[in-house]
């Protein structure tokens, strides 16, 4: 039998480009995209054959409205920009916004304060019928009490974006070096594994291996890998359900949500029904895929490195949160993976200057999705 062999690379180029980027996720991606735009020359070395990291295994939601302060800032600057980039790349996004379900007083109180505070452009309130127009399960259940819609949030499937936008940028212009590792960085040069590629700039969007080439830089922001365990299950009944779906998980998460009054009942009370859940710091969500899986998660371990073997537990409950959600018995899972992001209890957005002419860029708060399109044009401001 043969075996196909890759094509061979190219040399790199010795004439400087004007932008390196190192990392083809997402954040590494938004800071070629917004290079293209000033028209420079760009060139993304990632080490992998193709995006296999965070930016593609996550839940696709562009989730800005329960965000505040700068990470609000970026969302929506993000947002503007996903629009665009939709069109012009050619992937679908949809418009159908977030709906967070109320199961208690407390969970809809979140709500209610937080739509006096934000405005109906941005959180419309729902009864239970409203939010059953939406999430049918919600007609079965007794514990949903309403919810509410934010129209805003949108949502992309990244299996689907993630490659279009590097085939978009490959077609205007952007020298794309798949398989082929950074091992260092020196001002002007990334030294990766098949020679040097001189840059006039550099950005390192490594993700959370940015402690690999940067280890002093990460401890100091005390960098580690949150772990999330994933599912994709089937759907319960021939439902479509547009919107991603958030719960009384998320206002204990999300900085709009958790800065209500109510807030501090919704943890009381997850605390008293299923203290397990809290020592997992579940964020039940979910979303659909293009072929009606739900994408449902998730769970969040955080560690410098992780121990390899995920115990099975986590996941149950998961499914078991899941199930009581759909108001159904039990779900069947299609797919499960482990997703890994950087997180720093420092700081929302890890950017720092190692050395001249280089900038180390890593979303460390589990949002990059959300906010990676409006934070590289303010580094590229500063850097270029
Ligand atoms: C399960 C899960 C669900 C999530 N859900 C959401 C969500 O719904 N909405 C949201 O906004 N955010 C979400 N996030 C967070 C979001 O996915 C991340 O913040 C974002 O994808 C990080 O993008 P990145 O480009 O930094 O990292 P990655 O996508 O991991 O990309 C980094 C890339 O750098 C490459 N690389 C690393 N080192 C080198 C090197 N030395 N040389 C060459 N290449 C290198 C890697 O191979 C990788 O491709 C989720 C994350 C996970 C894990």
């Amino acid at each position: 039998m043969t075996t196909a062999r890759p094509p061979a690379s190219p040399p790199l180029p010795t004439r400087p480009v004007d932008l390196a980027v190192v990392g083809a996720g997402i954040v590494g991606l938004a800071h070629a995209v917004d290079a293209v735009e000033r028209g420079l020359r760009v060139a993304v070395v990632e080490r992998d054959a193709r995006a296999v990291g965070a930016s593609i295994r996550n839940f696709g939601h562009l989730c800005a409205t329960p965000q505040t302060g700068t990470v609000l800032e970026y969302a929506m600057a993000a947002r503007e920009k996903w629009l665009r980039l939709s069109e012009k790349a050619g992937f679908d996004i949809v418009r159908a916004g977030t709906l967070v379900v109320a199961r208690s007083t407390a969970e809809m109180g979140v709500l209610e304060e937080f739509a006096a505070e934000r405005g109906r452009e941005q959180v419309r309130l729902l009864d239970r019928a409203g939010v059953a127009n939406t999430f049918p399960a919600a007609h079965n259940s007794n514990e949903i009490v309403g919810g509410a819609h934010l129209p805003l949030d949108l949502r992309v499937d990244p299996r689907a974006a993630i490659p279009a936008l590097a085939d978009w940028l490959t077609a205007n212009g952007v020298d794309f070096r798949w398989h082929t590792h950074a091992g260092a960085i020196s001002p002007g040069i990334v030294h990766t594994a098949r020679g040097d590629l001189p840059a006039t700039a550099i950005v390192h969007a490594s993700g959370h291996d940015v402690d690999r080439l940067f280890p002093v830089l990460a401890e100091e922001n005390e960098v580690r890998r949150c772990k999330l365990h994933m599912l994709e299950v089937d759907p319960p009944g021939d439902i479509r359900i547009d919107p991603a779906v958030l719960t009384g998980y998320s206002m204990l998460r999300y900085g709009g949500l958790a800065a209500t009054g109510p807030a501090t009942e919704v943890r009381r009370e997850i605390t008293e029904r299923a203290p397990e859940t809290l020592d997992v710091v579940m964020n039940l969500m979910f979303t659909q895929r293009p072929d009606g899986a739900i994408v449902l998660g998730d769970t969040h371990h955080y560690n410098r490195t992780h121990f390899p073997f995920d115990e099975e537990s986590v996941t149950d409950l998961v499914l078991r949160e899941g199930a009581r959600l759909f108001g159904v018995d039990r779900l069947t899972v299609r797919r499960r993976w482990r997703g890994i992001y950087a997180d720093s209890p420092k700081t929302d957005f890890l950017v720092a200057t190692p050395a001249p002419g280089v900038r180390v860029v890593s979303v460390t708060s589990g949002i990059g999705m959300t906010t990676a399109l409006g934070l590289a044009p303010t580094v590229l401001d500063d850097l270029l």
